[in-house]
């Protein structure tokens, strides 16, 4: 049977932003190291142990290879909030006299902007720049130009995410990169939606740190990596997590060897497959896109234009529904469809959306947003089907609220 089942999931999963389902290739890689390859790759003194080694050290490998690095630039860690709590607490900490001060953008993830609050507690400054508003066709994108200015002889870390998990603006890194170096000023990049979507190769990039998780991209939970340039010159960081010295000294603790089995087979296969996927993702996107704004009247597209390759993920979509609250349509549509609204996406608490605000669309734009992420599992059906319900849905909602805010 073909991978993508015709036999319809109900609800739709179209929230793979979120997370993405494990594709059955990964779990088959990783069962054998549930079963019988169970050793610690830190056993050094019998067969378990070395097995355990040799696959983490080929996953490794592998996983290097794909983002352009090298094996000893890979750091396994639980996921992409813990590599990015690494990467901005374990530069700052290590910075001392060089200076307090640090640089992101307004619309970063929460594991970003977190750390980074709890390092202002702690007597660093930051500095969050805001990016191009709505309705820009670069809306989300933060101007190289503006990063420059932000710059100053004691910032020690500068951190931009590549894509965006709500609006999917991707970042021009290599751009940003090209200022950080210019300035002697390390970059740091959560790249945990971009990795296995779009090319990433850290070299070229030139960034110094890179976190990424394997639960986006059809692979397990709980296991991630960040990326630590080793060369001209290695970059030191303080670890957060101490112990028996495990990934250099960076991350202490048991290697999780089937999910790092299988976060290695996961982005392979994305590789294989990325060219044919991405044209297919942005179809199916494209007639998402299409096929809303021709069934209802009152749709914003709410990021970066869906006609620039360069500046969107191909599988990302986010739109406000003029007069209906996302939350209450996604409500009303439990039982068909899984998606995200503006009001609680990224995390465990129902805030209106941050990185929608930094778009400056008024607040009842980012209430009424909805965010769609398609994926690996996603079918030209399940799009044709998604346009059906939402339509008919935020009409129905219309019509019960009355709403008759479009001019006719
Ligand atoms: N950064 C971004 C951009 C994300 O989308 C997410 C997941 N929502 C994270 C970081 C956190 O990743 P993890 O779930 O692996 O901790």
């Amino acid at each position: 049977m073909s991978r993508r089942e015709t036999r319809l999931q109900s609800p739709i999963y179209m929230d793979n932003h979120a997370t993405t389902r494990v594709d059955p290739r990964v779990v088959e890689a990783m069962l054998p190291y549930f079963r019988e390859h169970y050793g610690n790759a830190a056993s050094t003194t019998h067969r378990f142990g070395h097995r355990a080694k040799e696959a983490v050290d080929a996953a490794r490998q592998s996983i290097a290879a794909a983002i352009g690095a090298r094996a000893r630039e890979i750091v396994f860690t639980s996921g992409a909030t813990e590599s990015n709590n690494l990467a901005l607490r374990g530069v700052a900490e290590r910075a001392g006299r060089k200076g307090k001060h640090l640089v992101s953008v307004a619309t970063e993830h929460p594991s970003v902007l977190d750390p980074l609050d709890k390092l202002r507690r702690s007597g660093c400054e930051v500095t969050l720049l805001p990016v191009v508003p709505a309705p820009d066709a670069r809306a989300g994108l933060l101007r190289p130009e503006q990063l420059a200015g932000a710059i100053r002889g004691d910032t020690v870390l500068v951190s931009v995410m590549l894509a965006n998990n709500e609006i999917g603006a991707i970042q021009p890194l290599d751009q940003l990169a090209g200022v950080c170096r210019g300035k002697g000023v390390l970059l740091h990049s959560d790249a945990t939606q971009a990795v296995g979507k779009i090319p990433v190769d850290a070299d070229r990039l030139g960034v110094d740190l890179m976190s990424f998780s394997a639960h986006k991209f059809f692979g397990p939970k709980g296991i991630g990596a960040l990326y630590v340039r080793r060369r001209s010159p290695p970059i030191k960081l303080e670890p957060v997590l101490y112990g028996g010295g495990h990934e250099s000294g960076l991350r202490s603790g048991t290697l999780n060897v089937p999910a790092i089995v299988g976060m290695a087979r996961a982005l392979e296969l994305c590789l294989e497959e990325m060219a044919e996927e991405t044209a297919r993702l942005r179809a199916l996107r494209d007639r998402l896109y299409q096929g809303l704004t021709a069934s209802l009247k009152g749709v914003a597209l709410n990021g970066p234009a869906v006609s620039s390759p360069e500046w969107r993920l191909p599988g990302n979509l986010n739109l406000s529904f003029a007069g209906v609250e996302g939350e209450t349509l996604l409500l009303s549509l439990a039982d068909q469809v899984s998606l995200s609204s503006g009001s609680a996406c990224t995390s465990a608490t129902p805030e209106p959306s941050h990185v929608l605000r930094a778009l400056a669309i008024g607040d009842e734009a980012v209430r009424s947003s909805v965010r769609f992420g398609l994926g690996r599992f996603n079918t030209a059906e399940e799009v044709e089907l998604v346009i059906g319900l939402i339509a008919e849905s935020v009409s129905r909602l219309r019509g019960m609220l009355g709403f008759s805010g479009l001019g006719g």
